[in-house]
């Protein structure tokens, strides 16, 4: 390269947990960086603001959870955690039920009081899967049984990936516990918490000390920037930092609809998952829940899944089969690119939650 005027000795683009935790490292080990991000916030989709004194979440609900005890401790250390525990609903036609699947759920459904009970029901439904499941689908039913699946799984699901259940790989849903216990705890690490005052704390702590620029789109402006950095960290899409040259990788993008309401409370519980086709948004989240809050009144958020197209937020990859040939043509071309690391979920083009994030980074062998 050329020009160049090394005044860092790492850039990063991006400033969201990926980039903010590499920043945090690379300070530690006494290197010099700079953070860029083109949006008018640190945070990445991390990000909350001060709504009628409620912490919203405004790029989606965000529920800190490990089982990673180093993980855990790690950010406890840059900001308390509050006692949160994940418990949504889900709406089928007007009738509502526990997530994730466990008795409650069952009770709900089928009025079967014990594991026993329950657990026939659902294995008389999940032998029409026979066989290694091929697709999301397979995998659902061979989990839950056809009932669940059809109740609250196949609307959401499709909803949220704008494809066929017969069309999604079944990892997806591995997401989701199924218990035989009367649970309603979304996830089954140890650890589990929303940091108190929200999570822009935590990208401070990390960011503190760290030269930070807004506004800055990194794609558009390499020239200005290359120059300044002997390595870069690029959280970004993958596909974008190459100029879409094999064509673009597929994402969810989402779109929020937010709503002040002059009363107490509107659905009584941090979420609702609609899981039928007759409601057009897979979800309401009301944010006051997440921190216990008794303002006097409520913020919510309904959110609605879509393609994503150029200009839009990617949120989630598509990982099927085709995604990943085309993700493998760029992984191969960034591997080339001995100067700059590729970290993160739209860098790696991965499934990322944010404690796999923490760990991978605190992990990660920097040298010195
Ligand atoms: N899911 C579902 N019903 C629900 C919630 C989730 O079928 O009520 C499925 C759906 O396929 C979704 C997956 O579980 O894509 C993972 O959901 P999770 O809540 O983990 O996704 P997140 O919103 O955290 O990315």
């Amino acid at each position: 390269m050329m020009n160049k005027n090394l005044k860092y000795d790492y850039l990063i683009v991006g400033a969201g947990l990926a980039g903010s935790m590499m920043a945090y490292r690379l300070k530690q080990i006494g290197k010099s960086v700079l953070v860029i991000d083109k949006r008018p916030h640190i945070g990445g989709n991390l990000y909350c603001e001060k709504i009628e004194d409620i912490n919203v979440h405004k790029y989606g609900p965000h529920i800190f959870h490990t089982s990673n005890k180093m993980v855990w401790d790690f950010v406890n250390t840059l900001v308390p955690f509050n006692h949160f525990r994940y418990c949504p609903l889900a709406s089928y036609k007007g009738r509502l039920y526990h997530l994730p699947f466990n008795m409650n759920t069952f009770y709900e459904l089928w009025g079967t009081k014990t594991p026993a009970e329950a657990k026939a029901k659902i294995e008389e439904q999940r032998k029409e899967v026979t066989g290694e499941p091929r697709n999301l689908e397979e995998q659902a039913i061979s989990l839950v049984g056809r009932e669940v699946y059809e109740k609250l799984i196949k609307g959401y699901t499709e909803k949220q990936w704008g494809r066929d259940c017969k069309d999604l790989p079944s990892f997806i849903i591995k997401r989701l516990p199924v218990r035989y216990r009367y649970d309603n705890n979304y996830f089954n690490d140890c650890y589990q918490g929303i940091p108190v005052g929200g999570y822009n704390r935590i990208i401070e702590k990390l960011l503190d000390g760290v030269e930070v620029r807004l506004g800055v789109d990194y794609n558009r402006q390499r020239e200005a920037y290359d120059g300044l950095a002997e390595k870069i960290v690029y959280t970004g899409p993958i596909d974008e930092f190459f100029d879409y040259k094999y064509g673009p990788l597929e994402y969810r993008s989402l779109r929020f609809e937010e709503e002040v309401l002059d009363q107490e409370s509107y659905q009584g519980n941090i979420a609702v998952n609609f899981t039928d086709h007759d409601h057009p948004y897979t979800r309401i989240v009301e944010h006051k829940y997440f921190e216990f809050g008794t303002q006097p009144k409520t913020v919510i958020t309904k959110e609605y899944s879509q393609e994503w197209q150029l200009g839009m937020e990617p949120y989630y990859p598509v990982n099927d089969a085709r995604n990943g040939e085309r993700y493998a043509q760029y992984k191969a071309e960034a591997d080339r690119l001995d100067h700059v690391m590729f970290v993160g979920r739209l860098a790696e083009y991965k499934y990322y939650d944010m404690h796999q994030i923490v760990e991978k980074i605190l992990m990660m062998d920097l040298g010195k």
